[in-house]
């Protein structure tokens, strides 16, 4: 089924290399579930790697919300700094002596170099490259040169780094299992620092030394890596290491085709789907529709995909060789419609678990009550996020505040709304008093026998009485809601009178008012 050769011996084995940023990347959350399906479907092996050799501090809480993250989204896997495995560390920082060891055996095979260049000189050759309009490329003062030499130079630093000595000629072909073989110029690529003069490797150097040493089989890596894959093929030849499988995957981006930036869009970060009530399967299953097409056996046109399917589903279908490498754009709206679903798909116990912190942070602190199953179970239907759900079902707890003038349906006046509202608070006077109880359909039969009495022919008409009309907003404080007469069964007689009597004082308030203005 898949199309990607399998030409691997042992086991498959992916990474996810994130640096700890303080948060997950929405894009590394698609690449870690690309990870687990391609692992899955293979038996093989997903890995966690942090790559911190940028920063100098261990910070615990941005490795935290990598691990929440992926946990969060269901995606496990079975090696990394926190569970171990047998060829870690699997935290860069804490792997210096193999890189250091590594740059020196580079250096010694004549494969890199010590540079001694003081950042003040790289400052000024690049300026003059810049006006003589040349890409910026170190032009290799310090290559061949001995300390010795290369201190009677100006520009010279006591503490080197280490450059990779790119070829100046030939091309480096990479064949990506995704977008085809894809060739690059080596003359444009400088001999880029793979050793900092700190002692901590670069990403060029540490990346393919770990991916080799972490018998990685396959790397998947967004596109913006591209043009570092050539470097890391040069550190693979030059210690006579097979390279791994590759594949560039999309990235994905916003509707306007932009990046998706931590600071000007909260979907960045993975958490925040966590925080506006997405639903971990929902998410999962949006961003597998952006890899993966799930057939619908229930179509009998093999082109129509199904919308709903689950992490099992990816992992049957997906196809690393089809993935399609144009970027994908995050859809909200799409996301929504998925979420509600999955809403929807709760028991009505799991939607009360899973809502409680949010009922929490807004406030509303109603976990115990026997109103709460009832109320979520109507606005379910509703609700596309769950940190909706507090203001959906707020008004099933307490009488809200709202603007009198709510009360006053469209085509009609104060005095009408009034007259209609003192009709219902008798029809719901007799369901009360009646022997079929306080009950939706009674309700519902109540009314309908009301609207006929009052002449209320067209559904515009009735919807003066219910729709958005006069006795919605008395219960509710709303204009829109969930089904009127099970708000008002679960509401009880005594909530509903209440509120349909303080109703008639504000109507009775704003009738006379107006006829007071209408005398002046
Ligand atoms: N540390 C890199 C990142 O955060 C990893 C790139 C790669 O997968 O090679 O994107």
């Amino acid at each position: 089924m898949s199309t990607i050769p399998d030409t691997v011996s042992g086991p498959v084995r992916l990474r996810l290399a994130p640096s700890p940023t303080g948060f997950l990347h929405i894009g590394s959350a698609f690449l870690a579930l690309l990870d687990v399906a391609f692992a899955k479907q293979h038996r093989g092996q997903f890995i966690l790697r942090i790559e911190d050799t940028d920063q100098k501090r261990f910070v615990a809480e941005a490795e935290e919300a990598i691990y929440d993250g992926l946990r969060w989204l269901g995606l496990e896997w079975s090696e990394g700094p926190d569970v171990g495995g047998d060829y870690g560390p699997y935290r860069q920082s804490e792997r210096l002596p193999l890189y250091q060891a590594a740059a020196e055996e580079l250096v010694k095979m004549g494969r890199a170099y010590y540079c001694w260049c003081s950042p003040e000189r790289l400052d000024q050759m690049r300026r003059e490259q810049q006006a003589r309009k040349l890409p910026p490329k170190y032009d290799r003062l310090c290559l061949g040169k001995t300390e010795a030499e290369r201190k009677q130079l100006p520009g010279y630093t006591e503490r080197p780094v280490v450059r990779l000595l790119m070829p100046s000629e030939g091309q480096t072909t990479i064949d990506d299992l995704i977008r085809g073989p894809i060739t690059i110029e080596n003359a444009l690529i400088q001999d880029t620092v793979i050793l900092k003069s700190d002692g901590y490797p670069t990403y060029h150097l540490a990346a393919p030394y770990d991916d080799h040493a972490m018998r990685i089989t396959h790397i998947t890596r967004g596109e913006e890596w591209i043009s570092s894959t050539p470097i890391h093929w040069q550190i693979f030849d030059a210690f006579g290491w097979e390279p791994p499988a590759i594949a560039h995957t999309p990235l994905l981006i916003n509707a306007d085709r932009s990046k998706i930036s931590k600071r000007k869009h909260p979907w960045a970060k993975v958490s925040w789907f966590r925080d506006e009530g997405y639903l971990p399967e929902a998410v999962i299953n949006y961003l597998g529709s952006l890899m993966v097409h799930v057939p619908d056996p229930n179509n009998p046109d093999p082109s129509i995909d199904r919308d709903i399917f689950g992490l099992d589903d990816i992992v049957r279908h997906f196809d690393l060789g089809r993935v399609d490498p144009s970027g994908k754009i995050v859809d909200l709206d799409k996301l929504n419609w998925l979420n509600g679903h999955s809403i929807r798909a709760l028991e009505i116990g799991e939607l009360i678990d899973k809502v409680r912190p949010f009922l929490e942070t807004a406030r509303l602190h109603v976990a115990g009550d026997p109103k709460l199953a009832p109320a979520l179970a109507l606005e379910q239907e509703r609700i596309k996020r769950l940190k909706e759900a507090p203001e959906a079902v707020s008004f099933f707890f307490r009488d809200e505040d709202y603007d009198a003038k709510l009360l006053v349906p469209r085509g009609a006046d104060a005095n009408r709304a009034l007259e209609l509202l003192r009709a219902s608070m008798q029809t719901v006077e007799e369901v009360a008093a009646g022997e079929t109880g306080w009950k939706a359909p009674a309700l519902e039969a109540a009314f309908r026998a009301l609207a006929e009495r009052l002449g209320l022919k067209t559904g515009k008409e009735r919807g003066q009485l219910i729709g958005a009309g006069v006795m919605r907003v008395a219960v509710t404080g709303r204009t829109v809601g969930p089904p009127l007469f099970e708000t008002m069964e679960i509401l009880g007689a005594d909530t509903v009178r209440r509120r349909m009597q303080a109703a008639l004082e504000m109507l009775a308030g704003l009738a006379s008012g107006a006829q007071r203005s209408a005398v002046r």
